[in-house]
C-alpha cells in the first residue's frame, strides 16, 4: 500500500497511525478529523478537566514532534462526507477528494441527545473538549442546581466533579439499579452509594418526560427543569445529558458497508472490503470466540483493535483475530472502579477481599465454575492479580 486515510483523529485513529509506523508501513498516511483539535483524549473532560485542574495540553495524544515523526498529513476541521470503498475514493466537507489504498475508519460517536432539546441553554452532552469547556462555564457561574440524566459511568462522573465544585446535584436513572446492564443488581448497587456518600441526590426509575424552560431573550430558551413521568418537576439550572451515544456512521451511507450500530466487521476488524477495517467506538466486530456481534465504548479497547487491525489491513486479509480484555475503569468521587472481562448481570458475584460497605472491595464473576470477570472498587493491586485469571484465547488465526 502507498497511501492511507485515517477517517476520525481521535483515540482510535491514532492508535492506528502509530501503530501503522511500527509496524513497517512507509506510505503516505492522512488523518481526516472533524474537530478543529490536535488528537486528545476524552477521558478526563467528565473529571479534571471539567473540575479545571487539568490543561488541554495536557489532553495531547501525540508528543512533541510525534506527528512529525510519523509523518502524518492531518486534515483538521475536515469531515469526510462519503466513502467509495470500490474506487477507493473519499469525499471531504472541503469538496476535495483523497484517493487512497487503504481506509481506517475511526470515528466514533456522538452523543445522544433528549428528543427536542437542541439549543435550549443550560443543556448539556459531554464528548468533545468544546462540550466540556462549555459546561464548565456553566457550572462556575453562580451555584447552578445541576441534574444528570443517565447514571451511567460518563453522568456519574460528572455528578462527583460537579459535586467537587461544591454544586447541588440530582442524577437521574431510569433503571432501578445504576449501571446494572454492566455490572449486575450487586455491583451496581455498589457503586449507586458513593453518590450518597457524597450528597448527590440519586433517583432511581425516574423517567424524563421533557424539560421546562423559560424565555431567556436573545438567548433564545433557558432551562427551567426536568419534567419526570408521573408528573414531578426537578428544578435545574444546568441539566448534563449522559444517556449514551450513537455510532457516527451517517458519512458511510452508500458505500456498501454494513453499517447497522457501528460499521460490521469480521473478528478481524475488517469490512467487507479488504482494504478498510474499523476501530474504537464505531467498530461492530463478530467475535472470535463467541460468534456475536459486540461493539465497545471504552478507551482500552478503542487503544488495542489499532494493532490488529492495522495488521490485517497491510496483509490484505485478517491474519489475526481481535480479543478484547474487556478493561474499563472510572473514577468517581475518590474511587476508582475497575472492570475486565466479559461479564453479565445473570453471572454468580463473590466478594472475595473487602466489602462494598468499606468502599474498598474486589469481586468476581463466575459462570458455570469460571471466572469471567473481575470488579474492584479501590483495590487496584488485587485487581491486577485477579484479572490475570481469566482466560484469554489466542489471536493468530490458525
Ligand atoms: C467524557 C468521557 C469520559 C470517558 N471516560 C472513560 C473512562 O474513564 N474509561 C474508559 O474506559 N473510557 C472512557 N471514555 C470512553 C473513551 O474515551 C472512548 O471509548 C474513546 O474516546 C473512543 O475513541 P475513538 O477514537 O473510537 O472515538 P472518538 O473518541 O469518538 O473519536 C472519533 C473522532 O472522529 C471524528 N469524526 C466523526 N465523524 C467524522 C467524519 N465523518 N469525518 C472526520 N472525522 C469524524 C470525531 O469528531 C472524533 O474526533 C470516556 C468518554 C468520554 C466522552
Amino acid at each position: 500500500m502507498k497511501s492511507i486515510a485515517i477517517i476520525g483523529g481521535s483515540l482510535a485513529g491514532t492508535r492506528a497511525a502509530q501503530e501503522l509506523r511500527v509496524q513497517g508501513y512507509d506510505g503516505q498516511l492522512f488523518v481526516v478529523g472533524e474537530e478543529h483539535q490536535q488528537p486528545y483524549d476524552r477521558p478526563p473532560l467528565s473529571k479534571a478537566f471539567l473540575a479545571g485542574t487539568l490543561d488541554r495540553s495536557e489532553l495531547d495524544l501525540l508528543d512533541a514532534g510525534e506527528d512529525a515523526e510519523l509523518d502524518l498529513q492531518f486534515r483538521t476541521g475536515i469531515r469526510a462526507e462519503r466513502l467509495d470503498p470500490a474506487n477507493r475514493r473519499i469525499a471531504l466537507s472541503d469538496g476535495s477528494e483523497l484517493v487512497v489504498d487503504g481506509v481506517v475508519i475511526a470515528t466514533g460517536g456522538r452523543p445522544r441527545t433528549l428528543p427536542g432539546t437542541d439549543g435550549i441553554s443550560g443543556v448539556h452532552v459531554l464528548r468533545t473538549v468544546d462540550d466540556a469547556l462549555g459546561l464548565r462555564a456553566d457550572l462556575t457561574a453562580g451555584s447552578p442546581r445541576v441534574v444528570v440524566v443517565g447514571a451511567g459511568f460518563i453522568g456519574a462522573e460528572v455528578a462527583s466533579t460537579c459535586r467537587g465544585l461544591g454544586l447541588n446535584v440530582t442524577v437521574l436513572e431510569a433503571l432501578d439499579t445504576p449501571l446494572s446492564r454492566v455490572l449486575g443488581p450487586q455491583l451496581g448497587t455498589a457503586c449507586a452509594q458513593l453518590h450518597d456518600d457524597h450528597g448527590t441526590v440519586l433517583r432511581c426509575g425516574a423517567v424524563v418526560d421533557g424539560l421546562s424552560t423559560t424565555d431567556d431573550g436573545a438567548n433564545g430558551r433557558r432551562v427551567t427543569g426536568v419534567d419526570l413521568v408521573g408528573g414531578e418537576h426537578i428544578p435545574a439550572d444546568v441539566v448534563v445529558v449522559g444517556i449514551g451515544m450513537i455510532p457516527a456512521t451517517e458519512w458511510l451511507a452508500g458505500s456498501g458497508l454494513a453499517v447497522d450500530n457501528g460499521v460490521g466487521t469480521d473478528s478481524g476488524l475488517v469490512t467487507g472490503f479488504p482494504n478498510v477495517v474499523a476501530v474504537g467506538d464505531v467498530a461492530r466486530y463478530t467475535s472470535a470466540v463467541s460468534g456475536t456481534v459486540v461493539r465497545h465504548e471504552h478507551w482500552t479497547n478503542a487503544a488495542d483493535q489499532a494493532g490488529v487491525a492495522v495488521t490485517n489491513l497491510l496483509a490484505g486479509h485478517t491474519a489475526r483475530h481481535y480479543t478484547p480484555t474487556g478493561y474499563v475503569w472510572s473514577d468517581q468521587y475518590s474511587s476508582t472502579i475497575q472492570l475486565s472481562g466479559h461479564p453479565h448481570p445473570s453471572d454468580e458475584v463473590t466478594i472475595v477481599d473487602g466489602t462494598p460497605q468499606e468502599r474498598r472491595f474486589v469481586a468476581t464473576y463466575q459462570r458455570d465454575g469460571v471466572t469471567v470477570g473481575v470488579f474492584a472498587m479501590n483495590n487496584a493491586k488485587l485487581f491486577n492479580r485477579l484479572r490475570r485469571q481469566i482466560a484469554r484465547p489466542a489471536t493468530a488465526v490458525g
